[in-house]
């Protein structure tokens, strides 16, 4: 059944965002989510939780392990392209 005008509009007047409910981080003062630990040090209610140093490291070196990887992915398809062409060059003399 087709629904008026009016009775979309009162139905999405419940569709608007609300902002995020944040609160001051008792270690660093940084603002947080609320019931969510603090990303700046990693703490939650005064405690430590995560070591975000830690963390951040091993994220920096999966990183450097990835673009290693796909550096070696580069080089291989650089070696094999003109070896390629070489023999190509070869058949064709
Ligand atoms: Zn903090």
């Amino acid at each position: 059944m087709r629904h008026t005008r009016a009775h979309t509009a009162n139905r999405r007047s419940h569709h608007a965002l609300k902002e995020a409910r944040l609160s001051k981080c008792e270690k660093c003062s940084a603002m947080h989510l609320r019931h969510r630990m603090c990303a700046q040090c990693g703490s939650y209610r005064g405690k430590e939780v995560v070591d975000v140093t830690a963390k951040f490291e091993k994220k920096m070196e999966k990183r450097k392990e990835k673009k290693n990887m796909l550096g070696m992915g580069e080089q291989k398809e650089e070696k094999d392209t003109p070896k390629k062409l070489d023999a190509e060059a070869l058949s064709d003399k």
